[in-house]
């Protein structure tokens, strides 16, 4: 929608983040609400920490259908909402803020979005390990997609080894209250240094780099790319027009390597069902997206 077709009627969905100008997300939404004829606009508002509060009570008193929440906002955001998902709960994050009938329900669908991409990639991890690279906002979300894919050992790698193993207990108490009997999966904290632990990367089907280490200066921690089995799937959650220094080394050895753009349009087409009660026309979100990283 150009700004001109903009009316009294239109109604808003949204982005908040800080920053937020990089934001490819109103570009995917708009293309949604043209392609469906709906009188509705995506807008990106930088909001800063200190002033999310009023950003947030702002939906309702707006009329604003849902937004998106990203860094770093995710957490914060908790404590605000009137409702949670179970999901949300879980991943102890919010990425999504729905408008039903003035009440903000918090939802997260960035296990979900990742989920799908690594399935649509033909990722299976049935009783094999997955190894992931952080403990921070996101790695929650590549732990329960790595659990629901039926990963027989999910190992947590992160510079601070505490942040880790709470992570792992987190999880571990969720696998343990979810199914009677004895847990499928194990779940163990390491330090970075167990990436160049050559029996570790060696087990991986799964190795998720769930930090932005190397998105703008420095590279990717130290790891034992040519330990890795053959068919080992590398997946960066950061997106970016060139390989990430996570993932070149992988290509180079011929290893299969995905970043996280379709991550990114999978999270946003459950947000825009979430938001506006209709799905967006198959696919094309992801190629607005790709359009605009310059793959299609
Ligand atoms: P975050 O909470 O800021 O991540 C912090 C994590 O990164 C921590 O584990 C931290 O380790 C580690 N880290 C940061 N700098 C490091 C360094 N120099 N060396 C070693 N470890 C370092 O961010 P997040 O929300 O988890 O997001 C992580 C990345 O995923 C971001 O780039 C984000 O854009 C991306 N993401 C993508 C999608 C998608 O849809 N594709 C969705 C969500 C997130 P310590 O605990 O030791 O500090």
């Amino acid at each position: 929608m150009t700004a001109t077709a903009i009316s009294g009627r239109t109604r808003l969905s949204a982005v908040y983040g800080d920053p937020v100008e990089h934001s490819l997300s109103p570009a995917m939404h708009n293309a949604a609400y043209a392609a469906l004829g709906l009188d509705r606009a995506y807008a990106a508002f930088h909001v800063t920490p200190e002033r999310l509060r009023d950003a947030i009570r702002a939906i309702p008193a707006l009329g604003i259908l849902g937004v998106n929440l990203t860094v770093p906002h995710k957490v914060r955001a908790l404590r605000m909402m009137a409702y949670l998902s179970d999901e949300a709960r879980l991943l102890a994050a919010v990425n999504c803020v729905i408008n039903r009938a003035g009440e903000l329900h918090g939802d997260n669908t960035d296990a979900r979005g990742l989920e799908a991409d690594l399935r649509e990639n033909r990722v299976e991890l049935n009783g094999r390990t997955a190894i992931i690279v952080g403990a921070g906002g996101a790695a929650p979300s590549a732990i329960l997609a790595c659990i629901r894919m039926g990963a027989g050992r999910v190992v947590i790698c992160n510079r601070t080894v505490e942040r880790a193993n709470r992570l792992a207990q987190r999880f571990a108490r969720h696998v343990a209250r979810r199914g009677g009997g004895r847990p499928r999966e194990t779940i163990e904290a390491r330090g970075l240094s167990a990436l160049t632990d050559a029996a570790t990367v060696r087990a991986a089907a799964l190795i998720v780099n769930a930090t932005p280490m190397g998105l703008k200066t420095g590279g990717f921690a130290p790891l034992a790319y040519e330990a890795t089995a053959a068919d080992c799937m590398f997946y960066d959650m950061v997106y970016a027009r060139e390989p990430t220094p996570f993932l070149a080394p992988a290509l180079a050895l011929g290893r299969r390597a995905l970043d996280g753009a379709g991550m990114l349009a999978n999270q946003g087409e459950l947000a825009f069902e979430l938001f506006n009660g209709v799905k967006p026309p198959a696919g094309l979100m992801r190629r607005t997206l790709m359009k605009r990283l310059g793959r299609a």
